[in-house]
């Protein structure tokens, strides 16, 4: 969705939408080692044609940082 195209539908209105970061727009992880709680901002976007959305994490360097102390289980 982020090149612009719906895998859902085909359509290309896909549209970048702003949600309260209470309401889905952040994620909150727990951090492994110190267990402390941090907030990583999402990205959401929307297709206006069949109601699909997408969400994605959008990190700076810093919250890379803390996303890697986050990881639980490796999906093989
Ligand atoms: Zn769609």
């Amino acid at each position: 969705m982020r090149q612009g195209r719906c895998p859902g539908c085909g359509a290309s209105e896909i549209y970048e939408v702003e949600a309260p970061s209470r309401a889905g727009g952040h994620l909150m992880l727990r951090l492994q080692d110190t267990h402390m709680h941090k907030s990583f901002p999402l990205q959401t976007l929307v297709c206006t044609e069949c109601g699909r959305i997408q969400q994605r994490l959008s990190l700076n360097e810093k919250q890379k940082g803390h996303l890697m102390r986050a990881l639980g289980r490796k999906i093989t």
